[in-house]
């Protein structure tokens, strides 16, 4: 507390992110960061962008990477946004769409960055609740609202919802902006963007974060039509007008285009993920369908602040969220097979050969 700050930073909460630790014999689990390396190409693209035309400013619409993302959902470049990480286009849209509104509605489970843009821009919004399997109810999504804001796989559960149960939001929500936060979809969910041309009211966001190892390039995307695309140029040229730098650019281009490497790598990922689940599930642990690169998982007799403290001291970061029903769960980033094998058998000891399935 400060008598300089402002009525807005006193009452802010602000997100707390994953640890980043600075000794890198950690194995990190903990945010969901891709185990492999960016795409070789992107970061040749990188490296040949940094050069004397750093001096210029970039170009503020992002046009190449819009057009070249724009391809690939069969969409045009009036329907995408780029954004400094999908966390900006997020922000930007709350901003846009929720402010001066009713509440919006989002799961009492999920991304808790979206409470925290509610404090930041003043936005009402209540949360209902997922169901005992942790899965978003379509039906307590239709009463009346400002908004809606759903991930697709939701985080920290990683159940996804079908493109169905999606359009039923849509329709019963003709009204306002939903929003489908989509930052994981590429480990094993649909992509509402085949949406887009029939739903005036449907923003889909997507991140170079995840699926696309390049989380410290802070690239992200939204697609929508063209109002509401037009929206978010309106903020961003009301805040910064350049939020892609030209490395970020030419990074996240290249990287768009390299299919071969996103596929494998996302393959890899997934074929983790379910090793992981069948070694866990071994081990006691109940562990939700996941469509992400993480697992949400609780186990039957160690409670899972206790793992995660324990887990800390072997080295190995795992994300544990002390609030409400989740209180008993460990979100688990999928890393490479020889990450998860060492966390399997740091786990195995944790646990002591009392427990028997
Ligand atoms: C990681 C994540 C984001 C943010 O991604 P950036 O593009 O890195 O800002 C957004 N939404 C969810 C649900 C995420 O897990």
């Amino acid at each position: 507390m400060s008598k300089f700050w402002s009525p807005v930073v006193s009452r802010l909460v602000p997100y707390v992110p994953g640890e980043q630790p600075s000794d890198s014999s950690v194995i990190k689990l903990n945010t969901n960061e891709n185990p492999y390396g960016p795409s070789p190409i992107a970061l040749g693209a990188i490296r040949a962008a940094t050069q004397d035309s750093l001096r210029l400013y970039p170009d503020p619409g992002a046009a190449r990477l819009r057009t070249a993302v724009a391809g690939t959902f069969g969409l045009s470049p009036e329907n995408v946004f780029a954004g400094n990480g999908s966390d900006e286009i997020l922000a930007h849209a709350f901003h846009g769409f929720f402010s001066g509104r009713d509440p919006i509605v989002f799961p009492d489970i999920t991304y808790s960055f979206y409470r925290t843009y509610c404090e930041l821009y003043g936005i009402a919004h209540r949360t209902v609740p997922l169901d005992d399997g942790f899965q978003v109810d379509v039906a307590s999504l239709k009463d009346p609202c400002g908004g809606i804001v759903v991930a697709n796989p939701n985080a920290p559960t990683g159940i996804a919802l079908g493109l169905g149960a999606i359009e039923t939001i849509l329709d019963q929500n003709r009204d306002v902006v939903v929003i489908v936060d989509e930052a994981y979809v590429d480990f094993g969910a649909d992509s509402a963007a085949s949406l887009v041309p029939n739903h005036d009211n449907l923003l889909v966001v997507q991140t170079f974060s995840k699926s696309r190892s390049l989380a410290g390039l802070r690239v992200g995307f939204a697609l929508g039509q063209p109002h509401l695309i037009e929206a978010l140029q309106r903020i961003r040229d009301s805040f910064n007008s350049y939020p892609l730098d030209r490395l970020a650019l030419a990074g996240a281009e290249a990287a768009w285009t390299h299919t071969d490497w996103f596929e494998e790598t996302r393959h890899m990922v997934i074929a983790s993920r379910e090793r992981l689940a069948a070694d866990l599930t071994d081990l006691g642990f109940d562990v939700l369908p996941s469509a992400a690169n993480f697992l949400f998982v609780s186990h039957g007799t160690v409670a899972a602040a206790e793992l995660a403290a324990k887990l800390r001291s072997d080295g190995i970061l795992v994300r544990h969220f002390p609030v409400g029903r989740i209180n008993n769960h460990l979100r688990i980033s999928v890393g490479t097979d020889e990450e998860c094998d060492a966390l399997v058998r740091a786990i195995r000891s944790i646990i002591g050969t009392g427990y028997r399935p």
